[in-house]
């Protein structure tokens, strides 16, 4: 018997099969999906693959197949398969989105203890590069370097045993500076000492039954069907998740809970085991070691886990016999993965659910614009919730005009009515979220005289200054360099900060109100080192009257005493560069005000902007998103974005301009010629950062309905391209990308 297999390796030209012949004493231990270990071309070392067929005979002269290792479902090839060819890529690496993290040895958890962790100092990109062209030569660095790619914030133990390297080659790594030591505190299980005290369910509102009985009809009918749980923010969304995957485990089934990666927080996974125990449950996320997700992995493997609740990349959880698959703030744009697999976690629990005639249900407060087009075209069932589940009141929102406060000769980042508020419930010692939607204390430098801005050298976007240190950095490569006092261009003094940034509102508040306590969250404060979660766990536990931050105070908590949210302006969310810039300052208006009076305490939301008119801040003030959506859908149709056509960027990449820009014209001649003529194809040009490491960027970008005959030509395309190529040149195809950069 010969098997066919397909080669662990992100090279595009060997995404085919090759032959191996089944020794007879491994033969009763095959089938799709395993992972063997085979010789390969000339290398000394075996490769790893993965069997994806069988057939009798093969026309070429095949090798022995050396050992077996760790086995994947046929289900799962069938799903790597699909996804390879629907997110153009390497089955391999779809293949390895559904492997079992680490491999061997379980992890000693390590305690309450500082540890050191690694992570990648350099650009994936980059690394690669140098991988390429041999600047790293070493296997074992090589092998150390594809770890952590995979595994950052792993520890040396862990790279020891999951490589089989020694730590001095870790070392001889952090000096030539590809990797960082990170030390980082491990905490003890949160939940480990806490009494967990069983909770009951709630008995449905009329509301919540009428959408939980659509639900359990097409469980019942074994059937699959979409839905959408379209609810106001506390109107007892998960409450009917909760009790829908209740009737699942009663029926001995699995179910899979997506969330946000933010949302992952002990408060929200407590409410979960308050509610079935710690028994059953799984959970996913990234801040979890090695040896955790390892262990969580064989957990579902042995079928003891129940309930799986994970980020994204738990769709791929290795679950039997699944019954249902829920995905929270199902438009939340994490759940498009931007990294080597580009794929729609949606689009993947879609896929799932189909196969095993199971519903999937998709939930949220302001529903991405796609989904609830689908709804109303009848492809996705609505069920709506319209009151808040525990009768607390929507809090009150006021938009105030800054173009009035200017004219009123108010200079302040604060307008009249929001200092007011923010000093009454200082005095009754109520709390306060300040949301500002940027990082840094001020977005760019300029001169004031000739215009001149400060650039990275290598990214060609503009530096960002950094008061505490000092310095002016860039925010996609690291580069940095000291703070300029006079303009390189034209020796003027007339250089000044522009724009506003969580560091100074921070000074402005203390100036303002020098006995408050405060307290940031954002890019700069949360790293590698402070979780968002501590940060947040402070705020609420020390009491601090005021949390200052930026996109991550949007989600996932709940804090009684925040009575009051400010949002300083609401107009940077809709300057960018994207054609969702209604729709996000909608989605954010709408979660941040819900941080407002969660309880019985009465919440204000205070919108500054010098845009009151724009009508998603207007509809976000009602938490009106019907109406939005109808003005939404006009601009869109209008425009041709997104649910009309499918925007789909193909980038190039490479260290020659020339040849990168030859090899885009080329493909998009290509194109012209053999896509559909319903797709609007626009002449290759540099993306708008056209350069990051020095590696020049192009982009095509496409407009029109991708189907299954584009996909076909376009991965036939792809192929072609590739073989005809030399190695440095990558190109990528994404499709509905959340950036555009
Ligand atoms: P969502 O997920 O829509 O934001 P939750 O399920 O978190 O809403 O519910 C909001 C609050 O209302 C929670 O405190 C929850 O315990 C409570 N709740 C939910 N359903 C009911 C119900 N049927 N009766 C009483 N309280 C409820
Ligand atoms: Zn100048
Ligand atoms: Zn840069």
């Amino acid at each position: 018997m010969i098997a066919e297999v397909i080669i662990n390796t992100t090279a595009k030209q060997l995404n085919k099969t090759f032959d191996y012949n089944i020794p007879k004493k491994l033969a009763e231990f095959i089938c799709i999906g395993t992972k063997v270990l085979v010789p390969f071309g000339r290398k000394k070392d075996l490769e790893e693959g993965f069997v994806v067929g069988f057939k009798e005979k093969s026309e070429y002269e095949v090798k022995d197949i050396a050992k077996l290792e760790e086995t994947l479902t046929e289900k799962q090839i069938t799903l790597a398969k699909w996804m390879s060819q629907k997110y153009f890529c390497n089955v391999s690496e779809c293949i390895k989105l559904m492997q079992t993290p680490g491999t061997r040895t379980k992890q000693n958890k390590v305690k309450d203890k500082i540890i050191q962790t690694i992570y990648l100092k350099k650009d994936i990109e980059q690394i690669e590069y140098d991988i390429e062209n041999k600047t790293i030569k070493s296997e074992k660095q090589k092998k150390i370097l594809n770890f952590i790619k995979e595994n950052e914030g792993a520890t040396i133990p862990e790279i020891e045993i999951f490589t089989d390297c020694s730590r001095s080659i870790v070392q001889t790594l952090i000096k030539n500076g590809y990797l960082e030591t990170i030390p980082q505190k491990i905490e003890r299980d949160p939940l480990q000492n806490k009494n967990i005290t069983k909770t009951e369910k709630h008995k449905l509102t009329e509301e919540q039954q009428k959408a939980y009985n659509k639900i359990e009809q097409a469980i019942k009918n074994k059937k699959y069907e979409q839905f959408l749980i379209y609810g106001i923010t506390g109107s007892g969304k998960t409450e009917i998740y909760m009790q829908l995957i209740e009737k699942i485990i009663k029926q001995n089934q699995t179910a899979i809970m997506l969330v946000p990666e933010i949302s992952l927080t002990p408060q929200m996974i407590e409410r979960f085991i308050s509610r079935f125990g710690k028994q059953e449950l799984a959970v996913l996320h990234s801040k979890l070691s090695i040896g955790e997700r390892h262990d969580e992995w064989e957990k579902i493997k042995a079928k003891k886990a129940k309930i799986i609740i994970g980020a994204r990349s738990a769709i791929f959880a290795p679950v039997q016999n699944l019954g249902i698959i829920i995905i929270d703030e199902e438009h939340d744009s994490s759940y498009k993965s931007e990294s080597k697999v580009k794929y729609q976690a949606k689009e993947i629990a879609e896929q799932i659910a189909q196969k095993e005639n199971i519903p999937l249900i998709l939930g949220s407060a302001t529903p991405d614009i796609n989904t609830y087009y689908k709804a109303m075209q009848g492809k996705i069932t609505m069920l709506e919730l319209t009151k808040r589940a525990n009768n607390s009141k929507l809090p009150q929102v006021k938009i105030i005009d800054l173009k009035q406060e200017l004219i009123n000769g108010n200079h302040s980042m604060l307008s009249n009515e929001l200092y007011k508020s923010i000093q009454n419930n200082l005095q009754k010692k109520h709390q306060t979220i300040l949301f500002l939607n940027r990082r840094g204390y001020s977005t760019f430098i300029m001169c004031r005289q000739c215009g001149y801005t400060v650039k990275c050298k290598n990214c060609n976007i503009s530096l960002t200054y950094h008061s505490y240190e000092n310095k002016l950095k860039c925010h996609y490569c690291g580069y940095e360099e000291p703070i300029v006092k006079t303009c390189p261009e034209c020796q003027s003094n007339k250089i000044r900060y522009f724009g506003t940034g969580t560091q100074k509102l921070e000074q402005e508040i203390h100036k303002q109100f020098p006995q408050a306590t405060t307290i940031r969250m954002d890019i700069d404060t949360v790293s590698k080192k402070n979780s968002h979660e501590q940060i947040l766990n402070k705020f609420k536990n020390e009491n601090i009257d005021i949390l200052i931050g930026t996109q991550m105070v949007v989600k996932g908590h709940h804090f009684p005493k925040v009575t009051l949210v400010g949002v300083i302006a609401a107009d940077s969310s809709l300057n960018i560069d994207d054609y969702r810039a209604n729709e996000r300052t909608f989605q954010i208006l709408t979660q941040v005000a819900g941080r407002a009076g969660r309880e019985n305490l009465e919440g204000k939301v205070i919108i500054q902007t010098y845009n009151p008119e724009n009508f998603a801040i207007q509809d976000s003030q009602k938490q009106d998103y019907p109406k939005f959506y109808e003005t939404e859908l006009a601009l869109r149709k209008q425009l041709q974005y997104p649910p009309f056509c499918d925007i789909i960027i193909i980038r190039f990449e490479g260290k020659c301009e020339n040849e990168i820009k030859a090899i885009s014209l080329e493909t998009y001649l290509e194109l012209k010629q053999k896509i559909e003529k319903n797709f609007l194809i626009l002449k290759p040009m540099p993306a708008p950062i056209d350069k990051i490491e020095n590696r020049y960027r192009w982009r095509i970008i496409m407009k029109g309905n991708m189907n299954e005959v584009t996909n076909k030509q376009l991965n036939k395309i792809l192929t072609e391209t590739y073989a005809k190529n030399k190695k440095d040149t990558k190109i990528t195809i994404d499709v509905n990308p959340n950036n555009m950069i």
